[in-house]
């Protein structure tokens, strides 16, 4: 028998269900999309789903990790995934743990997931003070303080995509103006040069397109801005990036690099921070979200 423990990673556009070994190693892993037409054609296909890879042979199922698209409710157990319409306030907690049957269910969210999968597994081993980031269609982290992962009272701690970076800057999405992710988010450096996506972005800067270099030095401009201010806060050892934007990396990650570099000289703290990219790819979120289905009974946050 293998120890195992059910994740579920909640974003955009679908959920990720799988069993997560100990080390990390995803034993099975089913997609289901959550654009559908109503809440009860969602509901079913993730209880069907679930039903299915929990009477898997051969595993031993400790517990559940839940990592969702914010804001989350870690209390009440609740997500509001702003992509996903059928479930505004709905209690996932409570709704895996009736299909599953399983007792210890515990939500956070998709970028601490991710944070806590590199802590333990990736690019963040060996650090003390870590924060990851995840930069998507959103932007999104989550952080490890004094070697211990760091969720905040409400389970929302990192949320670094709506710290405020522009005082009356640009609109963001969640009704604040100037946060880091109105300008930093692969949609908003995409928007800024008027195509839908950060991969075609990338693709005009690789042929030397000078509107799309720019579009990527200002998102990362503001990146850099707000990673400043994170390790100001925590003093940080460690970021590690991840998330939709980094599958260009040859693009964005020596531009981001340059405007770390360039803000972090002004902070007159002694020694380094290291600007690491994920190492543990697309299923991070859902191995994160796994490695906390084995936390019952330790330190909660
Ligand atoms: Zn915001």
């Amino acid at each position: 028998m293998k120890d195992a423990s059910l994740a579920i990673d909640v974003g955009a556009t679908k959920v990720s269900v799988g069993l997560v070994a100990r080390d990390g190693e995803v034993i099975v892993k089913k997609e289901i999309s959550s654009k559908v037409s109503s809440q009860d054609e969602l509901n079913d296909s993730l209880a069907a789903v679930i039903a299915e890879i929990c009477h898997r042979d051969g595993v031993n199922i400790f517990g559940a990790g839940i990592g969702s698209a914010g804001p989350i409710d870690n209390v009440a157990g609740t997500i509001n995934p702003v992509n996903i319409s059928h479930w505004q306030d709905f209690s996932l907690v409570d709704f895996v743990r009736s299909v599953s049957g399983i007792q210890f269910v515990r939500i956070i969210g998709d970028a601490s997931a991710l944070a806590y999968a590199e802590f333990m597994l990736g690019a963040g081993r060996g650090a003390t003070n870590l924060l990851g980031v995840v930069v998507s269609t959103g932007i999104g982290g989550g952080a490890v303080l004094n070697g211990k992962f760091h969720i905040g009272r409400t389970g929302n701690a990192g949320f670094i995509g709506h710290i405020v970076v522009a005082q009356g800057g640009d609109l963001c999405e969640c009704g604040q103006r100037g946060c880091v992710e109105a300008y930093a988010s692969g949609t908003n450096m995409a928007k800024d040069f008027g195509v839908d996506g950060f991969e075609e972005v990338a693709e005009a800067a690789r042929i030397g397109n000078l509107r799309a270099i720019a579009s990527v030095e200002k998102g990362a401009a503001f990146m850099a801005l707000g990673l400043l201010n994170a390790v100001a806060l925590m003093d940080l050892d460690t970021i590690v990036v991840g998330g939709g934007v980094m599958s260009a990396d040859d693009v964005y990650w020596p531009i981001l690099q340059k405007h770390f570099e360039k803000e972090m000289s002004a902070l007159n703290f002694p020694g380094t921070v290291a600007l690491k990219k994920a190492t543990l790819g697309k299923d991070s979120g859902l191995v994160g979200a796994g490695l906390v289905g084995f936390t019952q009974g330790r330190e909660r946050g």
